[in-house]
């Protein structure tokens, strides 16, 4: 470990801007703040909690820790600092435009939040009496009322906790469904565009995986699909809005082609912003959908969670759904079902997805934002997701090349690639380049069926002055690429870290600091 000068200052931590004549004594740069990790500047013989001596206790055996573990500690101010230094290095929606294609990045409002805290949602406990929680289980049921009137499908999972596990949750009613024809159908179709968790949700549940081509035009090749169907597909896994920002115009024949094989059709609708109050995906002919609460209806995500992804069910798989759910009776009360009622009121369900019944923030937050856009408000989301998305395509595709730009209107995102720049660059030197422009980067090289593929989501929440900038920024970064700028090899020059071995640092991460 390098030796540190009494403010906790490595020279070679300074990457650009470090220069001699430029140089701080602590390393900061006026508000923006060095820091340390806190393995650098916190001493094992420092706390800043005062405990008394803890009682041996009582019988734990072998589980007993017979040594200090060592984690360093500062001062309560110390600590404070820490990481708030440390949050102010990070970029967040309430900064700026977060154009991550795919993850819907999007404006959450302050109402949300309100609601969300209100004591008599936020203080509940699941094992409360029912009795204690009938407003809770109201919301929760509201918000499945509106979910499968917007999806206009037959019934809602509320339970599942993220997509990718609203994914496992349709694909376990599928193969509930197949256990209860007594077939046993192992291949699970699905496009070679699709989102990664897809493929992995139908590995996971047991099926086998097949990749179905896509066209020029960047959707599901249909008669490749339909060439593929037979006796031994489960069903299909389709992305709708697609990973290359398209709408599936085929969807419906698509169902119809793997409803004739006795197939179910699995739609990922973590794209729902797009056509929310525009198309209901049960009209397509749709089986499972989950909606990501978290992109289409607000709800702040990123760095790891919270998510929430119910999932919507056609008549054929409902009575598979997962346990427990809010049920509503006559006389206005709510009640769950759950292990001790299913027999009686949902007895072909296929268990339990979690342990309590989802994520009551998301719902709170998510019904807030329901209620307060109305029908016709959501409607507009969907409009202005897209209108703001080919916007970009629109204003960029003169100088980035847009490999589906011919093949109409994007849905709520746009699909560059970096075909066309200066010998020696690529997707990874835009996105380094927005970072110095105050940008979170675009997804980058996803999805895979494009080679050097950015992928833009501005969501609906950004307003043409902020898109103006931004394609502004973009513009000048892909013109410098074009034109082969040596600077931009470089990037980021005035973030507090350059161009940090990626690979390693997944691969062989360091969890703990050794002397
Ligand atoms: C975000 C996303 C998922 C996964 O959702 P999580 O909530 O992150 O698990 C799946 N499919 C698509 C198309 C997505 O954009």
């Amino acid at each position: 470990m390098t030796a540190l000068n009494p403010a906790g200052w490595r020279p070679e931590m300074h990457g650009a801007g470090g220069a001699a004549d430029t140089a701080t004594f602590t390393g900061n740069r006026a508000l923006m703040l060095e820091e340390p990790l806190i393995f650098e500047i916190g001493s094992t013989a420092t706390t800043g909690v005062d405990f008394d001596e803890a009682a041996p206790a009582a019988d734990l055996g072998a589980l007993m820790r017979r040594d200090p573990i060592g984690l360093p500690g500062l001062s309560e101010s110390e600590t404070v600092r820490h990481y708030t230094r440390l949050s102010r290095q990070n970029y967040a929606i309430d900064l700026g435009l977060f154009p991550l294609g795919s993850c819907t990045m999007k404006h959450n409002p302050r109402l949300n939040e309100k609601v969300a805290r209100m004591p008599g949602f936020a203080d509940v406990h699941p094992l409360q009496p029912q009795e204690t929680v009938q407003g809770a289980l109201a919301v929760i049921n509201e918000l499945a009322v509106w979910l499968i009137e917007l999806t206009g499908m037959y019934g809602v999972a509320m339970s599942p906790k993220a997509g990718a596990h609203g994914e496992l949750c349709g694909i376990l009613c599928i193969k509930a469904a197949l256990e209860a024809r007594g077939e046993d159908r192992r291949v699970l179709l699905v496009p070679e565009s699709a989102h990664g968790t897809n493929p992995a949700t139908a590995a996971f549940a047991g099926f086998t995986v097949e990749d179905i081509p896509g066209t020029a035009e960047g959707r599901v090749d249909l008669a490749a699909l339909k060439a593929r169907l037979g006796p031994d597909v489960a069903g299909v896994m389709i992305t709708n809005p697609n990973t290359c920002g398209l709408f599936e115009r085929d969807m419906k024949a698509i169902s119809d082609a793997v409803h004739a094989v006795g197939g179910y059709v699995y739609c990922d609708g973590a794209n729902f912003n797009a056509i929310v109050g525009k198309v209901r995906p049960g009209d397509l002919g749709i089986d499972a959908m989950h909606i990501n609460l978290h992109k289409t209806f607000s709800t702040p995500h990123g760095g790891g969670g919270p998510g929430s992804g119910p999932v919507v069910l056609s008549k054929a798989l409902a009575p598979y759904g997962p346990i427990p759910y809010s049920a509503r009776y006559a006389d206005g009360s709510f009640k769950l079902i759950e292990e001790e009622n299913a027999g009686a009121e949902h007895p072909d369900t296929f268990g339990r997805m979690t342990a309590f019944h989802g994520q009551m923030g998301m719902f709170t937050r998510a019904l807030t934002y329901i209620l307060s856009h109305g029908a016709d408000g959501l409607k507009q989301v969907a409009e202005d997701a897209v209108l703001n998305a080919n916007y970009i395509l629109r204003s960029l595709e003169d100088v980035l090349d847009a490999p589906f730009a011919a093949s109409g209107p994007c849905m709520h995102e746009a699909l560059f690639s970096d075909r066309g720049l200066a010998e020696g660059f690529s997707t990874l030197d835009i996105a380094k380049g927005l970072i110095d422009e105050g940008y979170h980067p675009m997804t980058v090289y996803f999805p895979l069926v494009v080679h050097g593929a950015m992928l833009v989501e501005p969501t609906e929440t950004e307003s043409k002055a902020v898109l103006d900038q931004f394609v502004g920024a973009l513009r000048s970064i892909a013109l410098r690429a074009k034109n082969g700028d040596p600077a931009l090899k470089s990037a980021p020059h005035f973030a507090p870290r350059a161009r940090l071995d990626e690979t390693l640092a997944a691969r062989k991460p360091v969890l703990r600091w050794e002397d």
